[in-house]
């Protein structure tokens, strides 16, 4: 960790929300400090697989970064539902771009990160928890590492500790529970996929397949009370499951190991406060249906590197630069979580009404090409503007 014991903006968390801000602002000439509880190993290990937007490959080319991990490029993505009629294919060359999105390992992202990070002189502090003054006013941090426990002063405590910070502060924090697990895992098809994603919502939620390399990787959701179940059954078993789903669309040879995640939208209602910013995971969790925690984050990091690049002496009125920051993202953001959210709950609504009105939503997105661009339009880069 930086030896001083005051710096100018403290980021708590190590994971890829908090290496991407620290590396964006590594030239900055404010001193930092990064600290995370876990192992960098751990952060490596991750095993989720993220679909990156086209604005989300453009900042990490800014950032030097693009091309230090593997990333598979989507072309086309297959929209259906299982419960009824309709579906839409979204493709790339439709729209005139290389790519709907990117594919890449959480893992591998934040390991090229920490990488090009520590060749800037930045160090993240591992193994160190820190636990913030309840008065966000102080940027007083207590941090507790294998060297002992210290107390550093920032200007600026930035939250990307992902889910684990948010839960704590009574009121802050709204909580939707999805009653749902992700279940992650790769899986081999048994014909070459093409760069074509499938997305697939069904009545226990929906089945993404992203390619990934010469596989998918699967993010398989069901009933928190089935998750026992698709961890415990066997290979075959499982494929016949995902298959089922797929209605035959697909066929596969086999699986990796899986790992479930819950599901829950977890918001917090003011993402700034005092001397305090909260980012990625910490900010909000969202549902992965429509993969866009993650490049949201990188939306946010955009906008807060920007206000503290213009602002050379943080020394100012920090809540001034923290609530124009709020303002210059809250569209985007609440767009994310209402749109994520909406989408996970309309599509597991049941009866026939509900099906024949997503059925027509779907065809509609069919056979409109300019509702199909404006889809992918926000996705790609959300609601703000096109970096
Ligand atoms: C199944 C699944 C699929 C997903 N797919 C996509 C996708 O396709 N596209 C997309 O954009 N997003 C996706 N997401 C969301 C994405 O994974 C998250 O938005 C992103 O990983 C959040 O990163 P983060 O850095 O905010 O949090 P995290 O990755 O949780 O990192 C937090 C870090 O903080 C550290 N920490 C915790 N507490 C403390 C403390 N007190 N002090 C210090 N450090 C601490 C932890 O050790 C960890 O390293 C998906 C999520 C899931 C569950």
């Amino acid at each position: 960790m930086n030896p001083a014991s005051r710096v100018d903006i403290l980021i708590v968390g190590a994971g890829p929300a908090g290496l991407t801000l620290a590396l964006a602002l590594a030239d900055s000439g404010h001193t930092m400090a990064v600290v995370d509880a876990g192992e960098p190993e751990r952060a490596a290990c991750d095993p989720r697989v993220l679909a990156l937007s086209h604005g989300s490959r453009l900042m990490f080319g800014r950032l030097g970064i693009w091309g230090r991990f593997p990333a598979t490029p989507i072309t086309e993505i297959h929209v259906s539902q299982q419960a009824g009629f309709g579906r839409t294919l979204i493709r790339a060359d439709e729209l005139h771009v290389p790519a709907l999105g990117y594919v890449a390992s959480a893992g591998r992202i934040a390991e090229a990160l920490r990488i090009a990070l520590e060749a800037k002189g930045v160090r993240p502090s591992y193994a160190t928890r820190s636990v913030p003054d309840a008065d966000t006013a102080s940027g007083q941090v207590r941090v507790v590492g294998p060297a002992g426990e210290t107390t550093l002063e920032a200007r600026l405590v930035v939250h990307a500790e992902g889910g684990a910070g948010t839960g704590t502060e009574a009121g802050q924090v709204s909580v939707r529970d999805y009653r749902q697990h992700a279940i992650v895992t790769d899986i081999e098809p048994a014909r070459r996929h093409g760069g074509r994603a499938w997305e697939r919502f069904t009545p226990g939620g929906p089945v993404a397949l992203l390619p990934f390399g010469e596989r998918y990787s699967l993010v398989y959701t069901c009933a928190s009370t089935e998750v026992d179940a698709c961890l415990g059954s066997s290979e075959s078993a499982f494929i016949e499951r995902v298959e089922a789903h797929l209605a035959g669309r697909l066929r596969f040879v086999g699986t990796g190991a899986r790992q479930a995640f819950p599901l829950a939208m977890r918001r917090r209602r003011q993402p700034v406060s005092g001397r305090h910013v909260w980012l990625g995971n910490a900010a909000q969790t969202l549902h992965p249906v429509a993969g866009q925690g993650f490049n949201l984050a990188l939306r946010d990091i955009a906008v807060l590197t920007e206000c503290l690049v213009r602002e050379r002496e943080l020394d100012g009125p920090m809540p001034g630069l923290l609530r124009d920051f709020a303002r210059a993202r809250r569209v985007d953001r609440l767009g994310a979580q209402v749109a994520t959210d909406g989408l996970a709950r309309l599509f597991i609504l049941p009866g026939r009404l509900a099906a024949s009105m997503r059925g027509f939503g779907l065809l509609a997105l069919d056979l409109c090409p300019s509702m199909r661009g404006m889809l992918a339009g926000r996705a790609m880069f959300g609601l703000c503007a096109r970096t």
